[in-house]
């Protein structure tokens, strides 16, 4: 079987920029976009309606959009792209071998760009309308018909909650936003945002307790965190915006991760804790979390990459040699 310089996990910002830097650097990068992996294939960034902060756009541009560009950059160069998952990161001997839905290769690195993934809350009603009436993804579903006109609520107060509720109210009557704490913990410009739009109703320090309805989702009940008292709000979306939670499921066991499931990486590079697997974007940050330090991890991670295989890919087995 073949053996690569470098696989690439992932089709976010972070695998974009390290195929960019790698096939740059001539190491004919192979990507596994995965398709399932975070929801879809392109991460989080295909489901963000407005990005303004990413520098070079000063009109902004759309998530989707961005991620189409930097693809469209990274496949000018020598990659080989498969769009598949990745199934296993076989990591017992050297060189690692990675198995896809469909190919399969033995490779010197490895580089881990697999995200995050919005997470879900497991309220009374959840599963039953889940993706009827529920949804932890206002880009991709708020504009359905079904959410026209109607009120809508979202979970959260972060800058996804705070963004998702700008969003919503183009198609909503109303959207309220539930916050469990008295205050949001947004950054400042889209906390105006939110308070400054006649169409959002934030509930501060109020937690949800059940959702309810008939075929569909018709109302949510609501919970005073400081009385305990309860109420009803006939709602017609629940749009969970409550924080992510890493994809790190294929090196679990393997690699070390802390205790929330994000790739530990040594400090202020992208080296994992086995040698020549490296991890880069949301998987391994959970503290900025943005597009662009996401690429430029992606980057850091190639150049970390290239320069450990010029060191070490003359050695037989790396993994006998390191134990
Ligand atoms: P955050 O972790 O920042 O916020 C999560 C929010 O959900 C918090 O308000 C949290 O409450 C609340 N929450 C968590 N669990 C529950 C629960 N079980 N019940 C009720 N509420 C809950 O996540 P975000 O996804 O908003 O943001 C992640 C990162 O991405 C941040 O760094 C953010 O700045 C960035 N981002 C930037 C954007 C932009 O610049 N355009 C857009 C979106 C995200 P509490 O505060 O009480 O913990």
């Amino acid at each position: 079987m073949d053996i690569k310089n470098i696989i690439i996990i992932g089709s976010g910002p972070a695998a974009w920029t390290a195929a960019l830097y790698a096939a740059r650097g001539e190491l004919k990068p192979v990507v596994f976009t995965g398709v399932k992996s975070g929801g879809q294939r392109g991460g989080q960034l295909t489901t963000t309606f407005e990005v303004e902060n990413f520098p070079g756009f000063p009109l902004g541009v759309t998530g989707p959009e961005l991620i189409r560009l930097m693809e469209e950059q990274a496949r000018k160069f020598n990659i080989e792209v498969y769009e598949e998952d990745v199934l296993e990161v076989d990591t017992t001997s050297y060189p690692y071998a990675v198995r896809g839905t469909s190919n399969n290769f033995f490779t010197k690195t490895v580089i881990i760009a697999t995200g995050a993934y919005a997470k879900k809350m497991e309220i009374p009603g959840h599963t039953e309308f889940w993706g009827k009436g529920i949804s932890a993804c206002a880009v991709c579903d708020g504009a359905l018909p079904f959410f026209r006109n109607q009120p809508l609520a979202v979970i959260g107060g972060g800058d996804s909650a705070c963004e998702e509720a700008s969003f919503l109210t183009k198609y909503a009557s109303m959207v309220y936003m539930i916050v469990r704490k008295d205050h949001l913990r947004a950054s400042k410009i889209m906390q105006e945002r939110v308070k400054e739009n006649p169409k959002i109703k934030i509930i501060f320090s109020h937690t949800i307790e059940k959702a309810m309805g008939g075929i569909t989702l018709e109302s949510i009940l609501v919970k005073d965190v400081n009385s305990g008292e309860t109420q009803k709000l006939a709602v017609r979306g629940l749009f969970y915006a409550i924080g992510h939670q890493p994809n790190s499921e294929i090196v679990k066991g393997k690699i070390e991760l802390d205790a929330t499931g994000y790739i530990k990486v040594k400090k202020g590079t992208t080296h994992t804790s086995l040698e020549g697997i490296f991890a880069a974007g949301d998987v391994s940050d959970k503290r900025y979390r943005q597009a662009i330090t996401a690429a430029g991890m992606g980057c850091m991670s190639a150049l970390d990459a290239e320069k450990w295989l010029s060191e070490n890919s003359h050695k037989e087995n790396i993994l006998i040699e390191k134990s």
